[in-house]
C-alpha cells in the first residue's frame, strides 16, 4: 500500500466515523441528517489531505490561519469546495482571505467588517459572513479566542448586512473553555442558538448556525446547529498548535 493509499484509508475511516456521529445526533435530536453541514477543519494538515477529503466527498473545509490557507487552497483551486475562515483575522490579512475564502465565520468587529467589505468589492466577490459570538466576553465585550459578546450581534450584523459585497449568513462559537458556559457545551450551543432565532428576526436568511467541534458536535446538533466543525476527528491530532 501507497503512503496515499494508506492515508486514503484512514481519512476515510476517521471520515465514516464522524458520520456515524453526526447521523446519531441527528437522530437522537429528530432532525434531518441534511440539515446538519459537516466542514472539515484541514489546518496544519497539507493540501495534499484535502485533495483526499475532496475525493472522499468533502464539500466544505476550514482553516484558520492565512499564512497555511492561501497556498493549500491555490493548489486545491480545481476542487469543488467551499471554503471557509474560522480563525482569528487581522485587517492586514484581509485582502489574501477574500480572494480565495467563500465564508468568513470569524467576523467580530466593525473594522473588520469594513476591511472585508472593501477586499469583496475589490476582489468581485460575494463573502458570506459569520457573527462570532464569545460567550465568555469579558467587560470589554470581546472573547478571548475572539468573539464579540452577546450584547454586539445585533449592531454588528446590521453593519453587515449593509456592507457591499458581504452577506450575512449567521452566527458562530467556539464553547468557552471559562465563565459561566465553561464545561456546559450543549448550554453554550442552546445560547447561541437563542441569538440566532433573534436576529432571523431582521435577517430571515441568516440561519447558519456553526457550533461544534470533534469534542462535542453531539451536544451542537442536539442544540440546532447547521454546521459542524471538525478538525482532530477526521485528520488526526495536530501536529502542532492550530
Ligand atoms: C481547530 C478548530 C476547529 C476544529 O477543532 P477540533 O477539535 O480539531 O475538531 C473548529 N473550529 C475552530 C474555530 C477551530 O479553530
Amino acid at each position: 500500500m501507497t503512503n496515499l493509499q494508506g492515508r486514503t484509508a484512514e481519512l476515510a475511516s476517521n471520515l465514516a466515523a464522524v458520520e456515524e456521529r453526526i447521523t446519531a445526533a441527528c437522530e437522537a435530536a429528530g432532525r434531518k441528517r441534511d440539515d446538519v453541514t459537516l466542514i472539515v477543519v484541514t489546518k496544519t494538515y497539507p493540501a495534499s489531505d484535502v485533495r483526499i477529503l475532496s475525493g472522499l466527498g468533502v464539500r466544505h473545509v476550514a482553516e484558520n490561519r492565512d499564512q497555511d490557507a492561501a497556498p493549500k487552497a491555490a493548489e486545491c483551486s480545481d476542487l469543488p469546495l467551499t471554503w471557509h475562515f474560522v480563525g482569528q483575522l487581522q485587517t492586514n490579512k484581509v485582502r489574501s482571505v477574500a480572494s480565495y475564502a467563500d465564508l468568513v465565520q470569524s467576523v467580530d468587529r466593525a473594522k473588520l467588517v469594513t476591511a472585508l467589505s472593501k477586499e469583496a468589492v475589490r476582489a468581485e466577490r460575494e463573502l458570506g459572513c459569520l457573527i462570532q459570538v464569545a460567550l465568555d466576553a469579558g467587560a470589554d465585550g470581546r472573547g478571548e479566542r475572539g468573539g464579540i459578546g452577546p450584547g454586539g450581534v445585533e449592531e454588528l450584523a446590521a453593519r453587515v448586512a449593509e456592507a457591499p459585497g458581504l452577506r450575512l449568513d449567521g452566527l458562530m462559537t467556539v464553547a468557552p473553555l471559562t465563565g459561566e458556559y465553561a464545561g456546559r457545551q450543549q448550554a453554550a450551543f442552546e445560547r447561541l442558538m437563542d441569538l440566532s432565532t433573534h436576529l432571523r428576526v431582521a435577517h430571515p436568511a441568516a440561519n447558519m448556525v456553526s457550533a461544534g467541534m470533534s469534542s462535542d458536535l453531539e451536544q451542537a446538533v442536539a442544540a440546532g446547529a447547521t454546521h459542524v466543525r471538525v478538525g482532530t476527528a477526521v485528520l488526526g491530532v495536530r501536529p502542532r498548535l492550530g
